[in-house]
């Protein structure tokens, strides 16, 4: 199995120890491309996935302000975001959006700045990467009236049906975790049962949300072959076909890359 991890958080301090190992235990589970989100503890720092794609040909980036750390945006984070977006391994602005439930920053700080990031992101000609809780009727009203012109991607989807309606309707792609695993999230598995394969995604979220067997331990993004597993049973296919289509979709949405077969 050839994978994509579009969603972790290798500069996470729970991967201090050993991190270099994790990282060769997802390359020895067919994870051939990372995507390392960069949000980290929020500005000024917002280079914590570019260090990592600098240190790792397979490790690729995203920039961008949490909505947990909008409070922490200054104007210059914005400009310094713009200049950090043409660092060639940067795919795309996230994780942004709206975190309703921890309400860490003040909900119209929050909409500012996720408004701004995705004008930054229009500008970059880039996708985005969504992060949204308890939000999720505002978080599709920003975007309605900013647009999706570059695509993006609905992180660690925990919406069902319904939700993946909308989402796919505004022509996002669905990424689905570890909670497509845990036993009580049927609605999830009804939302990736319907979710065409071209818009299916797959990611760890590690070290958050490890799924079964590993759930309550620490995510890495080598467990994200359970959550492969599980997602096949749910669409009735192989794990390699799977692997095969979140594969093709990250690389055409991120890497802007066509596949010979499309
Ligand atoms: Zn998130
Ligand atoms: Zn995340």
């Amino acid at each position: 199995m050839k994978l994509v991890d579009s969603h972790c958080h290798l500069d996470d301090e729970q991967f201090a120890a050993d991190r270099d190992a994790a990282i060769e235990r997802a390359r020895a589970a067919g994870v051939e491309r990372m995507l390392a989100i960069g949000t980290g503890d929020g500005p000024p720092d917002l280079k914590a996935g570019i260090r990592l794609a600098d240190q790792y040909p397979f490790i690729y980036a995203t920039i961008g302000v949490h909505p947990h750390n909008a409070a922490k945006a200054t104007e210059n984070t914005l400009n310094d975001l713009a200049e950090l977006e043409s660092h060639p391994k940067v795919l795309a602005i996230g994780e942004i959006g709206l975190d309703y439930h921890y309400d860490f920053s003040p909900r119209d700080v929050q909409l500012r700045v996720f408004a701004e990031q995705l004008q930054l992101a229009a500008r970059a000609s880039k996708p985005i990467v969504i992060h949204t809780r308890e939000a999720w009727d505002d978080t599709l009203s920003v975007i309605r009236a900013h647009g999706l012109p570059y695509g993006g991607i609905m992180h660690c989807f925990t919406g069902g049906p319904i939700q993946a309606e909308q989402a796919l309707a505004l022509g996002f792609h669905l990424s689905f975790g570890g909670i497509v695993t845990f036993p009580k999230a049927q609605d999830v598995r009804d939302a990736a049962a319907l979710t065409p394969a071209d818009r299916l995604l797959v990611e760890t979220d590690a070290p958050y949300l490890a799924p079964v067997p590993n759930r309550g331990k620490r995510n890495e993004p080598a467990f994200i072959v359970e959550t492969v597993r599980r997602l096949a049973e749910i669409r009735g296919t192989t794990p390699e076909d799977i692997a095969g289509i979140t594969t093709r979709n990250f690389d055409r949405l991120c890497l802007r890359l066509q596949s010979a077969t499309e």
